[in-house]
């Protein structure tokens, strides 16, 4: 298709950069290579993407667009919504997102238990049941009026959409791409927020250790008599999983008389995740802070395998990180890569480098919590609301705890364990942490002017990481520590500062304190668009008289 004839066909007139975003998409279908576009939050690729979803299946290509969460595939069907109101968009998900029960009559996800599975309130959709262009919520809302289960009303449709969208939780959990594979093979990938496929790839599951089952407590005794494990090891401890499902089977036939439907869901939760310690693909399981997480070291390997079920595809962020990760994944397909100018002006974005801080292990003393404290406050007074991006979730709960020490008096309000509210003389802060729900994807109420991004956020663990790095050295790549692990540190601060910025007249600060972000390795691994609104590296006392001017 001639890219003119795009612009014809659409409800928008379309800017320079997403024209670029377009052209790329549909040459990169027609070569049936794949591409990777990094370009700025806030351009408009999520429209793009959507645009190019539905222009391919006038032309009879069907397309598979996997998104972060469910939040953000609802973002593209509205967007489809606007470009063609019939288009045949399914959003597939899984028991979870899309059960229809509210557990009233019957406990959510019941069908999960094999013995139970035809127990549920609601009834399998007829064939004219069909699900198009609703995202997961509106499909349960709808489903649930006509009585039907919107998870099965889903899934029989999904061979006859031209789009279909899910999680990328289904590029990367066997089991996930195992029931979504048939369907997609041959389609056209489109992957929006790339960068997260290799941090949720390495970290394949975590879960808290707060359960209720008496089945489950019994084997989580067993794996928390160690703090770490090897997936080999662990199993030989815990015995088959057949006998597992036996035990736990029984024990929710034993307890559906009670009708306490909440409790029986929370503990079908509770099986489901215990059951990954079967059946997940894992090397290492880590027990700290009362979470049990699994890890596996290298997503790019078997990525690899899943990116050859479809014809070709595109995957965009703002922050993709070191193009090897990509390179190894579509291995012998050719990738091409395009980096798009920084959209906005000098005005718009003024990020500084703060060199007198460190939140590396050993400075993370008593009297920097004091320090960063001071901080948030001196900034607080330049701006109106700041958000403060921690390394850690045990870094902001430090943080709070001397804030609550030191200033008594001042308002918390605690939204969830990852976003906390400090109001101070009619300003606000917002407390939260790199990498979290806050820091990508989900809106902060009322916007930030300013972010202070504290600390470079290694992830962990940091055996994995020096394996991976191993593995790019022995690729021959000359600064294997990008793919391996810095880029996911960078990404998650770049993704928080771009919360300043959320349409095309915002302005606003963004703040990098820890001097790590000055290395020459750390600062070639942030964004080519985000590097030209590096202003300057200052301590805080520059810093604050910059701010002035
Ligand atoms: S059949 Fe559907 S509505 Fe019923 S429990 Fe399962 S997912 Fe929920």
């Amino acid at each position: 298709m001639e890219i003119e004839q795009v612009y014809t066909r659409l409800p928008y007139t379309p800017t320079k950069t997403q024209i670029r975003i377009l052209d790329v998409i549909f040459r990169t279908h027609e070569r049936c290579i794949y591409s990777l576009i990094e370009a700025a939050n806030g351009v408009g690729k999520t429209t793009c993407l959507a645009t190019a979803a539905a222009l391919l299946a006038k032309q009879g290509v069907r397309t598979t667009i996997f998104c972060m969460t469910y939040k953000q595939i609802s973002r593209v069907i509205n967007e489809l919504k606007k470009i063609d109101a019939d288009i045949k968009a399914v959003v597939i998900g899984s028991h979870n997102a899309l059960c229809c029960s509210d557990n009233s009559a019957t406990p959510r996800t019941i069908c999960r238990i094999k013995s139970l599975r035809f127990s549920c309130a609601y009834s399998r959709p007829s064939a004219d049941y069909l699900p198009w262009l609703f995202d997961a919520d509106e499909l349960v809302r709808e489903s649930r009026a006509k009585g039907v289960c919107a998870y099965e009303a889903a899934w029989q449709s999904v061979n006859n959409a031209q789009i279909i969208l899910a999680t990328q939780a289904y590029l990367l959990y066997d089991n996930s791409w195992k029931k979504i594979s048939r369907f997609v093979d041959n389609t056209f990938l489109l992957v929006d927020e790339c960068h997260n496929l290799i941090h949720s790839g390495v970290s394949v599951f975590s879960f808290t250790l707060d359960f209720e089952s008496p089945i489950c407590k019994r084997v989580l005794q067993k794996v928390m008599s160690r703090t770490r494990w090897s997936k080999r090891k662990l199993l030989e401890k815990l015995g088959d999983e057949e006998s597992f499902l036996k035990n736990t089977e029984q024990e929710i036939t034993a307890l559906i008389d009670s009708k306490n439907n909440y409790l029986l869901w929370k503990i079908i939760n509770e099986y489901s995740q215990i059951k990954l310690l079967w059946e997940a693909n894992y090397e290492r399981l880590f027990i700290r802070q009362k979470q049990c997480e699994g890890y596996l070291g290298y997503p790019e390997e078997y990525l690899n395998q899943r990116f050859r079920a479809f014809r070709g595809g595109v995957l965009v962020s703002a922050t993709p990180g070191s193009i090897e990760t990509y390179k190894r994944i579509v291995h012998d397909t050719p990738l091409y890569v395009e980096k798009l100018p920084a959209p906005y002006t000098k005005d718009q974005l003024k990020v500084f480098i703060l060199n007198d801080f460190s939140t590396r292990y050993k400075e993370r003393t008593p009297q920097n919590y004091i320090k960063v404290c001071e901080r948030i406050f001196r900034l607080l007074g330049k701006t109106g609301n700041l958000g403060v991006y921690f390394p850690s979730y045990e870094y902001l709960n430090k943080i709070a705890a001397t804030i609550a020490e030191r200033y008594p008096t001042i308002p918390f309000i605690a939204h969830s364990a990852s976003l906390v509210e400090l109001n101070h003389y009619g300003n606000r802060v917002m407390l939260s942490v790199q990498g979290g729900r806050e820091g990508e994807g989900s809106e902060i109420p009322g916007g930030l002017d300013m972010v202070l991004v504290v600390g470079l956020a290694l992830p962990f663990p940091k055996s994995l990481l020096m394996a991976r790095e191993k593995m790019y050295r022995g690729l021959g790549i000359s600064n294997p520590e990008e793919p391996a692990y810095i880029s996911w540190a960078t990404q998650k601060a770049v993704q928080a500062i771009g919360r300043v910025i959320r349409g095309p007249n915002d302005k606003g600060i963004g703040i990098l304190m820890d001097r790590r972000f000055e290395y020459r390795h750390v600062l070639k691994s942030l964004p080519s668009w985000f590097q030209s609104y590096i202003w300057r590296s200052a301590d805080f006392e520059q810093l604050m008289r910059l701010l002035e001017v």
